[in-house]
């Protein structure tokens, strides 16, 4: 009879501080953190405008280059989330999904906020509109910015912790 393996475990912690790069997407992050402007990208050759932007078509492969979105756009697909990691349990309930933005070829997917969040306000079709973190918490991250339909777009872009784009 061969002896049961007992495995002899410790509980340990490791910190870990590092940063990361955005490589070549980093423009849309900075244009977002320092003037709340949202870019995509414009294929020089097929002309597809890609948002979230894209450095090479993905169609063609040809280099696209970065323009300037507006911050309106239409729900694709969306979803309403109960759950969520540290960073988003604070919002919950709130809605997510794919949004495309006027002019864009392709969808973002982001945080839908609604103060009567029920599954209409935020379904296929619905206009939203993006509202942004005030400038001294914009961090140069997706959680700059989120979208509400249309119709809220005052109401949050006036609270204290938030304000609209230009
Ligand atoms: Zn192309």
């Amino acid at each position: 009879m061969s002896e049961k393996f007992e495995d002899h475990q410790i509980r340990d912690k490791i910190q870990i501080d590092y940063k990361y790069t955005m490589g070549g997407q980093s423009k849309f992050f900075i244009e977002l953190m320092k003037n709340k402007k949202l870019h995509g990208t414009k294929c020089a050759k097929c002309g597809k405008i890609w948002m979230p932007p894209r450095k090479h078509c993905s169609e063609c492969y040809t280099p696209a280059e970065w323009v300037e979105m507006p911050h309106t756009g239409t729900i694709e697909v969306s979803t309403i989330v109960w759950y969520g990691a540290a960073e988003f349990i604070k919002n919950v309930p709130y809605g997510c999904g794919f949004i495309k933005l006027d002019g864009a070829d392709n969808s973002l997917f982001q945080g839908i906020f609604s103060e009567n969040l029920v599954p209409s306000k935020i379904k296929k079709g619905r206009r939203v509109r993006a509202v942004f973190k005030k400038s001294d918490e914009r961090e140069g991250k997706m959680t700059d910015f989120f979208f509400v339909p249309e119709d809220e777009y005052e109401t949050w872009a006036n609270k204290p912790e938030f304000e609209g784009g230009e």
